[in-house]
């Protein structure tokens, strides 16, 4: 069973560590925030990136929430890849929610809905409380054995001989006290907490000063039981939660259990009232704060315009996140209507932006992108493949020579070799093709194809 385990964790590592992204780790910039030319996984687009870590650094330092920004470029050009960046540049405390555009268009909720449920994920609660905390060196920890019927095993129980300065007191352990003691490995001479809430047990390190007197103490004082109120202590907890995660626990219909399966449906109106209000007397009382996040908006010219209504106005709430969004598209269709505007995007949301633009790669930076993720993917190339590969991206897309290096190295694989020769390439490149061939394909053999239309409009770019 362990083996099972240990197995499917390890492929969830390998699928996590070659993400399209999983190169990128952090924006890579120096401490006057500009950009160096190739650091943490980023190459190139050193403008961009100084700007993404101007956003980063307001966002850091609480100074902007309800703006918008723009990453604006051509395919392929690290747009997604700077917003990653910058998630990581945030760090784990600062809610970052990404999404495409085109996901806000589902049957089980409405776009408005959708939207709202994004904005709340990006904003996070910083909840502070205070529990009881018994904290001490452990002296003794007795656990029945388990029966050897396997019913009567399930309700272990056991005591703990805690001492705490210079007393000593008993705990008796219910199941899920010796399942942490057991996580987390703990024996005698190790310093713990016990959460009195929660029962939880956490290991703070080892004592070192153990005295001879201690041990003779110990000895003859085991199971004193002292008044528990001299032993625990009040700590400080801060957990951050998402505004969203508290409108579902609160729900009634979905309950907690529904943020696991993230099958959340709709949450009434009336819910997030109540919450908004209770986060407001949180926030008067001192017991919360909120830390407005990041809700990063790819393809947002797939959203409509009533879409983009709401944007402008949810942007004017005091509970909005930072909305970054990024775009390929130039002059085109605003969804819902007949009008032309620069991204999709309608005029007047897009004058509330701050557009930052990514541009093409030079050959140079090409050849740097493919090195860093062949060395993220473990594949070994020869310099010649390399050339050829940097070339095929020039005429391509970098997109597609990315995907080659992984389908060769597999060619490689397969015939037993361990270096990516310009062999194994000019093998892929035949059998997998890139976007301007597919489109020469389609065009030369159309008729052959269901339902091929006469005024078929081909973008002039192919
Ligand atoms: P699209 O408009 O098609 O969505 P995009 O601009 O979002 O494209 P990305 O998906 O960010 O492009 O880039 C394509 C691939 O190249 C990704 O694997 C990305 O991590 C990598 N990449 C792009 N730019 C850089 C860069 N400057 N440094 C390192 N890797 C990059």
């Amino acid at each position: 069973m362990s083996a099972i385990r240990t197995e499917e964790a390890h492929d969830l590592t390998r699928i996590e560590r070659i993400g399209a992204h999983s190169h990128i780790r952090g924006l890579g910039l120096d401490d006057a925030l500009e950009a160096r030319n190739q650091s943490q996984g980023m190459v190139g687009q050193k403008d961009a990136r100084t700007a993404a870590g101007v956003v980063v650094q307001m966002i850091k330092e609480g100074k902007i929430a309800g703006r918008c920004v723009m990453l604006a470029g051509g395919p392929g050009t690290g747009k997604t890849a700077i917003a990653m960046a910058m998630a990581q540049a945030l760090g784990a405390e600062t809610p970052f929610t990404m999404i495409a555009g085109s996901e806000i268009f589902s049957l089980e909720m409405s776009k408005t809905e959708a939207l709202t449920q994004a904005f709340r994920r990006s904003i996070g609660v910083r909840i502070k409380e205070e529990t009881e905390m018994i904290e001490g060196e452990v002296v003794e920890i007795n656990i029945e054995r388990p029966s050897s019927n396997p019913a009567q095993s399930k309700g272990r129980t056991g005591q703990l001989v805690l001492k705490t300065s210079d007393m000593e007191s008993t705990f008796d352990l219910g199941q899920k006290m010796i399942e942490s003691l057991q996580k987390e490995k703990i024996q005698a001479g190790d310093v713990i907490t016990i959460d009195k809430a929660s029962g939880r047990i956490s290991k703070l390190g080892r004592s070192f000063v153990r005295s001879k007197d201690f041990d003779a103490m110990s000895q003859n004082t085991r199971f004193v039981q002292t008044p528990e109120g001299e032993l625990s202590k009040r700590k400080e907890v801060v957990h951050t939660v998402t505004l969203h995660e508290i409108d579902v626990i609160n729900s009634r219909q979905q309950g907690f259990l529904a943020l696991f399966a993230g099958d959340t449906g709709e949450i009434k109106g009336e819910v997030r009232d109540q919450i908004d209000q209770r986060v407001a007397e949180w926030r008067e009382e001192g017991k919360g704060e909120i830390v407005p996040g990041v809700l990063f908006i790819d393809e947002v010219h797939m959203l409509d315009i009533e879409c983009f209504s709401w944007l402008n106005r949810a942007l004017e709430s005091p509970l909005a996140p930072v909305v970054i969004v990024a775009s390929n598209r130039g002059i085109s269709r605003i969804r819902g209507t007949h009008y032309k505007s620069p991204h999709g995007i309608p005029i007047d949301l897009l004058d509330r932006m701050v557009i930052i633009t990514t541009t093409q790669y030079s050959e140079v930076e090409l050849r740097k992108i493919i090195a860093i993720r062949c060395e993220e993917e473990d594949v070994e190339m020869e310099d010649r493949s390399m050339d050829l590969l940097t070339a095929l991206g020039m005429k391509s897309s970098l997109r597609y020579v990315l995907q080659l290096i992984t389908t060769a190295s597999l060619v490689t694989q397969k015939r037993g070799g361990s270096t990516v020769t310009v062999e194994d390439i000019k093998r892929v490149y035949t059998l997998f093709m890139d976007l301007r061939r597919s489109v020469e394909f389609l065009q030369n053999h159309e008729k052959e194809f269901l339902f091929g239309e006469e005024d078929t409009d081909v973008p002039s770019s192919l």
